[in-house]
């Protein structure tokens, strides 16, 4: 069995101690390669430590997320701008609108949100969308290009049928999913096999997120296995199968 995670923050401090094991066992666990989404400035220098350790399994992704944008999101968009050049990042992201935590930067996260867009259009990369209390918002500012040229991930959905469907109007989409799938209160999980599965891509989102039975602690990639065992059931595919379709989605998406 192989497993792609779309999405996996392994360079974050919470695996300084252990990164190796941490690598060790997502190989082990079938995991052929790691797609690491940037945060912000501060966090370039760590993902590329990690992406040249493992040069075959990770692979690298830029942008501002939305919950680093602030008053001085210029700065931040400077630093994007110039890092983008660089040939190896395979998407842009992770980008989008947060309104879970804070509401003050609504229109700079959206300035900063858009620009990366039309970026990735020029450079004809995919988007790593993180969507959090802002469908309406992400929608908005997808309506506002060529749909024929977007293309990339909602990371972390848990929505229904009819947000997807929106989203697949807005563009190439692909839906990531994680751990929440294997949560009892997630409702989005019964009725998940209403989307065509070569729409579904899986991600762990590590350290975050994690799948049960290890809800509570950290998440790291091997875990991205209980994942897929869920979500076989819930499509009533065997797990090899359901790996093998959700990887080949994956290779679409980042063309190595
Ligand atoms: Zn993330």
């Amino acid at each position: 069995m192989r497993l792609i995670d779309t999405h996996s923050h392994i360079y974050s401090d919470e695996f300084s101690a252990d990164r190796d094991e941490v690598v060790l066992r997502a190989e082990a666990a079938g995991v052929e390669y790691i797609f690491m989404p940037n945060v912000d400035s501060t966090s370039i220098a760590a993902m590329l430590e990690t992406r040249n350790k493992w040069p075959e399994l990770c692979h690298v992704m830029m942008g501002v997320h939305p919950t680093s944008v602030n008053a001085d999101y210029q700065d931040e968009l400077a630093v994007f701008d110039k890092s983008i050049d660089d040939s190896f990042y395979v998407a842009v992201g992770e980008i989008g609108i947060d309104l879970y935590w804070d509401k003050t930067y609504l229109n700079q996260q959206k300035i900063v949100f858009e620009h990366q867009i039309d970026v990735a259009i020029q450079k004809s990369l995919p988007i790593v969308i993180h969507c959090r209390e802002s469908f309406a918002e992400v929608i908005a500012s997808l309506r506002k290009f060529d749909k024929s040229k977007l293309r990339g991930i909602f990371h972390s959905f848990s929505g229904v049928k009819d947000q997807a469907r929106e989203i697949f109007l807005s563009g190439d989409f692909y839906l990531g999913i994680g751990g929440i799938c294997t949560y009892k209160n997630a409702k989005f999980t019964e009725r998940l096999s209403e989307i065509p599965i070569d729409r579904i891509v899986l991600e762990t989102d590590a350290p975050y997120l994690t799948p049960v039975p290890f809800r509570g602690k950290r998440n790291e990639p091997a875990y991205l296995v209980y994942v897929a065992t869920k979500l076989a059931s819930v499509y009533g595919i065997k797990e090899d199968e359901l790996a093998e379709q959700t990887s080949k989605n994956a290779e679409n998406i980042f063309i190595l």
